[in-house]
């Protein structure tokens, strides 16, 4: 798929830091380990993602076999003799290619590229935090039941004020949480125009 083709995928945009993955690096002792069966040792893992079968290529590549959704899932440890670290890579069982992480979903363990999954930028988890704060801030005032608590659309500054709440008391609240707004948009905006990339550009041209 060309850059910038986005098509509305915006809204369900995935980032790394929302799965679980494996490093490249907790497979070290793989490499001198007696081929045959093994378990991976974690809380998160399921159970067809943790058990795995070491075999040897005949040209010497260890690779570990994990049967996940009655699919056999290949993964194969490579040295990068190239270097003088000698790091370790492990490949994705989907397009082969050299990994320091797979991210696990349900039905399998694959690479950043296949899943399409994104880096989070700077930018988005600054904005992501101030979020936060201001739904957090509103419902210390409003509330969790005020319908409009989480909706970023609509502003603060015509709601009305909490029962038996100081009118100062009130406004400084409220005002604070103005100003955190007055911050997010023009992040926002910025962030949408990214992510929609020339489409959302091409609207405002015509
Ligand atoms: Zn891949």
């Amino acid at each position: 798929m060309p850059k910038g083709h986005h098509y509305g995928r915006a809204q369900t945009r995935a980032y790394t830091t929302e799965y679980h993955r494996i490093s490249a690096k907790v497979f070290k002792g793989v490499l001198t380990a007696p081929l045959g069966g093994y378990t991976l040792n974690s809380d998160y893992l399921s159970r067809e993602h943790k058990h795995l079968t070491l075999t040897e290529s005949d040209n010497g590549i260890r690779l570990m076999t994990f049967t996940i959704n009655d699919k056999p899932h290949q993964i194969a440890l490579k040295l990068d003799s190239s270097s003088a670290s000698n790091k370790l890579y492990i490949t994705c069982p989907y397009c082969h290619k050299r990994r320091q992480h797979l991210y696990v979903i349900k039905t399998a363990y694959a690479c950043r590229e296949c899943l399409n999954l994104h880096y989070a930028s700077q930018s988005e988890r600054i904005n992501e935090r101030l979020m936060r704060r201001i739904r957090k801030l509103r419902k210390e005032l409003w509330g969790y039941d005020w319908p409009e608590i989480n909706n970023m659309f609509q502003q603060v500054a015509y709601w009305p004020k909490p029962k038996f709440m100081r009118w100062k008391t009130f406004e400084q609240k409220r005002d604070k949480i103005t100003e955190l707004e007055n911050r997010y948009w023009p992040m926002a905006v910025t962030q949408f125009k990214t992510n929609f990339g020339d489409h959302f550009m091409a609207d405002y041209n015509n």
